[in-house]
């Protein structure tokens, strides 16, 4: 689904509208006078396009940041928006309160989904690149959506959009409310590792973050531990020397040559995708 998000010029949110898109964000900061969200909302209503009330912390409308801090002067922004269009009998409404701060977005969520029903969607604004972006989002997301708050999310990185979904998923994992999709488990650097884990990790990310099937996929440094601590794993692998061992929920299957390594272990990728869709 297309979601067209606008700002500044209220007559390309009309325009947009001409299409079939999923929803509409607006951007109370900087869209303009009332008259213009109304006529946003007319045409929304007669399309059924809901509208997204976008509030960011780096553009609020300027005389409530005046006023108020930053959590306080988002909530009241989305308030003065919510009124106008309530005040039309609108009410296929989403709100977004973003800021860059996580706690300052965990406040502003909880204290809005405490007074208003309308669903959210959840995100940290301009969070930084993938490290420091992925610990502020999952520091943001992960309180509000194991309380019930949120109902979408987008994971912001200066990074690729892959990586954003990748973030997005596991987040959504940590919450219980996971997408389908294939859980890696895999080792650090360790003293004990005879398996570059690291770089076949790098090299099957993509590939598995890919697969739309609940599986669990292990990618162990050592034959010592690596089978025993990821017993729980639909499939693993883990070097041995020069040798390279593929397990299955914790038992030993193919003994290969480490050059054989990817492509062993994307034949037994492939036979487990087949067993799980039997
Ligand atoms: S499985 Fe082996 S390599 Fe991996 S963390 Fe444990 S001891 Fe280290």
């Amino acid at each position: 689904p297309v979601v067209a998000d606008i700002h500044f010029d209220w007559r390309i949110a009309l325009r947009c509208m001409d299409f079939p898109i999923a929803k509409i964000r607006i951007n109370p900061g900087n869209i303009g006078a009332e008259w213009k969200v109304r006529e946003v909302a007319v045409k929304a209503m007669d399309k059924g396009i809901p509208i997204r009330i976008g509030i960011n912390g780096g553009s609020l409308p300027k005389d409530l940041a005046q006023k108020h801090d930053t959590v306080e002067a988002a909530l009241k922004a989305a308030e003065r928006e919510i009124e106008v269009l309530e005040s039309m009998r609108f009410g296929d409404i989403v709100v977004s309160l973003k800021m860059n701060e996580p706690d300052e977005v965990i406040r502003a969520n909880e204290a809005f989904a405490a007074c208003y029903p309308y669903p959210m969607h959840l995100g940290v604004t301009e969070a930084g690149p993938l490290v420091a972006g992925i610990v502020r989002n999952t520091a943001a997301l992960v309180p509000l959506l194991k309380k019930g708050i949120g109902a979408t999310i987008r994971v912001s990185l200066s990074d690729s959009m892959e990586q954003e979904v990748i973030a997005g998923k596991e987040i959504l994992g940590c919450t219980g409310k996971s997408a389908r999709g294939v859980r890696i488990v895999s080792c650090p650097r360790c003293g004990r590792a005879s398996f570059d884990t690291h770089a076949f990790t790098s090299r099957w990310m993509h590939r598995l973050y890919g697969i739309d099937v609940d599986i669990s996929v292990a990618v162990m440094g050592c034959v010592v531990n690596g089978p025993g601590e990821a017993r729980h794993a639909d499939l693993g692998i883990t070097g041995a020397g020069n040798s390279v061992l593929i397990f299955k929920h914790g038992e030993i299957i193919r003994k290969i040559d480490a050059r054989d390594a990817d492509t062993a272990f994307q034949e037994e990728l492939e036979k487990l995708l087949k067993e799980k869709a039997k």
